[in-house]
């Protein structure tokens, strides 16, 4: 990686940003703005819209023109995708300055912040464009006489609300299909992570992508997202984030037009591993990156580690050396494994479990704590914690940080019942070189994902979705297109 163009963007000023509305950049309606502070050193970055319900209500309305117009989904699917194509190469051949930008603002570590923020939104863009000329429709078996066909016709217009932890990797797992499909989009980056997802809206302006088509409005959840999950007029909704927020949705969909509602939220995920593991080294390096990179800001992290009693204290020790062995700080620095947490209100919420822990009797067997406070940034130590029990909150709730919860096992069936035992099931991994024991644990894990013998990677060909108070619906493969194309019965007498 360049580390002199790091070093010279990295001091860039960063101009005020501006909601994205109708192709054109605008204030917030009362000129209100909200001040973005760096998690590298706590410094003001910049500022950007404080939303009303007005602006959401502008770029829903323009959404709305832009969608029932025609001026996108009437193109034919080979002209999106030249325009999908073209914003994907603007935004890979920025990557380096957006994924700098994003760091400065969320506090992801560049390494991972460059392949999975631009470049992974580039490959997401590029996957939904290539294959939105290769679906086809259906002819149905039916009697002589009749012919009954099944379009796969856009849902309309999608609200996307997303996170801060991967706004652009998430971000383009909503915007890929739905643009493709013919959809247009009002989209509400998080709080803290907004700018990256300005920047690249702009590019597909740039590309060709018609005025109202995607749109971009900044601001709080509760004012700006609510206003889009109230909406009469947005068809559908696409949601990354807190399973409180979730029920907010579903709710305010039942309450205004019951517009489809689909939610990737939380997990506990457990990373279960057996004594028969082909090697401990390997699954302890991977399962602390598993919880530890991005600060353990990850939907999909292996929070919950449950390990055969019969090599608890061996493999504890070895993943607790790799947790140290871990450079956590400047996330700038591309040699750091993990950045900073990104605002003082988690680091406060991750040590908050910590302390809860600590309270009773579990045993911190190393971090637990914020370093590196000098530098006016928010990091903490990766975080081992023994001992916890199965009905403790450390092993029941989404922490969002680098915390590990630790349970032992003795049976396979005991660690079934563990790792079934949240309301989550969102991901899960199984370490085991018996090839049956793999298969059985995927069965019956109650998870999206069940990944064997690793941690994390599965790529864009494989869906993502959660099942019970994970979410529902699914992110990325083909299958990610079901929320974004409905299906449209012609039936015809011959
Ligand atoms: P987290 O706790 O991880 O920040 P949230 O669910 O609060 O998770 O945030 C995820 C996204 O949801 C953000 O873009 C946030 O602004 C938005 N959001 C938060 N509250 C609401 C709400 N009441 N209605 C709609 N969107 C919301």
């Amino acid at each position: 990686m360049d580390t002199s163009r790091i070093d010279t963007l990295r001091a860039a000023p960063v101009p005020p940003a501006a909601h994205l509305i109708d192709g054109a950049h605008r204030p917030a309606s009362d000129g209100a703005v909200m001040e973005v502070i760096s998690p590298l050193d706590g410094t003001l970055l910049t500022t950007m819209p404080r939303g009303t319900a007005q602006d959401a209500e502008a770029a829903i309305a323009a959404a709305r023109r832009a969608f029932d117009d025609g001026r996108w989904s009437d193109l034919a699917p080979a002209a999106r995708k030249a325009i999908l194509l073209k914003w994907a190469d603007l935004i890979e051949a920025q990557a380096l300055e957006i994924a700098v930008l994003g760091v400065r603002d969320n506090g992801t570590e560049i390494g991972m912040a460059l392949k999975a923020e631009p470049l992974s939104a580039v490959a997401t863009i590029r996957y939904y464009a290539e294959a939105i000329d290769k679906l086809y429709g259906e002819i149905a078996p039916t009697a002589p006489g009749t012919l009954g066909l099944v379009h796969r016709a856009p849902v309309g217009v999608v609200g996307a609300i997303v996170p801060w932890n991967f706004p652009l990797m998430i971000g383009a797992w909503k915007l890929g299909p739905a643009l493709a499909a013919g959809c247009t989009v009002v989209l509400k980056p998080a709080e803290t992570a907004s700018l990256t997802l300005l920047r690249i809206a702009d590019l597909a302006l740039e590309a060709g992508m018609p005025p109202g088509v995607l749109n971009v409005v900044t601001g709080e959840g509760g004012v700006v997202g609510a206003a889009i999950a109230e909406s009469p007029q947005v068809d559908a909704l696409v949601f990354t984030g807190s399973g409180a927020t979730g029920r907010r949705l579903l709710e305010a969909s039942a309450r205004s037009n019951l517009k489809r509602v689909y939610l990737e939220l939380g997990g506990k995920s457990p990373n279960i591993v057996f004594a028969d593991a082909p090697d401990l080294d390997e699954a302890a390096k991977v399962s602390a990156m598993g919880i530890f990179r991005n600060s353990g800001q990850v939907c999909v992290a292996g929070s919950r580690l449950l390990v055969d009693r019969a090599i608890h204290d061996v493999f504890v020790e070895k993943l607790a050396r790799a947790a140290e062995a871990m450079k956590v700080g400047d996330p700038l620095d591309p040699s750091t494994a993990s950045g900073a947490v990104n605002s003082e209100r988690q680091l406060a919420q991750n040590l908050a479990f910590v302390e809860e822990a600590r309270a009773q009797g579990r045993t911190i067997v190393t971090g637990g704590h914020r370093i590196l406070e000098e530098t006016g940034g928010t990091y903490m130590a990766p975080t081992v914690v023994t001992g916890v029990a199965p009905t403790d909150r450390l092993a029941q709730e989404e922490v969002f940080g680098p915390v590990l919860a630790v349970l032992p096992f003795d049976t396979e069936k005991e660690a079934i019942a563990l790792a079934n035992g949240t309301d989550f099931g969102l991901a899960a991994a199984v370490w085991t070189a018996d090839l049956s024991r793999a298969h059985r644990m995927v069965r019956r894990i109650r998870a999206g994902v069940v990944h064997v013998n690793t941690y994390g990677g599965a790529d864009m060909t494989v869906p993502l979705g959660g099942v019970g108070q994970s979410g529902n619906g699914h992110d990325k493969s083909l299958h990610a297109f079901d929320k974004y194309l409905d299906l449209k019965t012609a039936w015809i007498k011959l």
